[in-house]
C-alpha cells in the first residue's frame, strides 16, 4: 500500500504550517504553497496525519492506494 499526500488547491491558503510539521516531504513554493516531494513512508505516517489534522483549512489529505 502506498500513502500519498493530496492538497485540495481551492482550499489551501498557503499558511505553510504543513511544511513546518512535515519538512521531510513538503517544500513550499515561492508563494508559500506546498510542494509534496514523495510518498509518505511508514516512518512519517504519524507526522503526516498530524500535519493533515493541523491544516487550518483541512486542505491536506492522506490518500491510500
Ligand atoms: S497547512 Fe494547509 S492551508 Fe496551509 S499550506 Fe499546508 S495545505 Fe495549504
Amino acid at each position: 500500500m502506498t500513502v500519498r499526500l493530496r492538497v485540495d488547491w481551492p482550499d489551501c491558503r498557503a499558511h505553510g504550517l504543513c511544511h513546518e510539521l512535515l519538512p521531510e516531504i513538503i517544500d513550499l513554493d515561492e508563494w508559500g504553497y506546498p510542494l509534496v516531494r514523495g510518498d509518505v513512508t511508514d516512518a512519517l505516517l504519524a507526522d503526516a496525519h498530524a500535519a493533515a489534522r493541523a491544516c487550518p483549512r483541512l486542505a491536506l489529505h492522506l490518500i491510500r492506494s
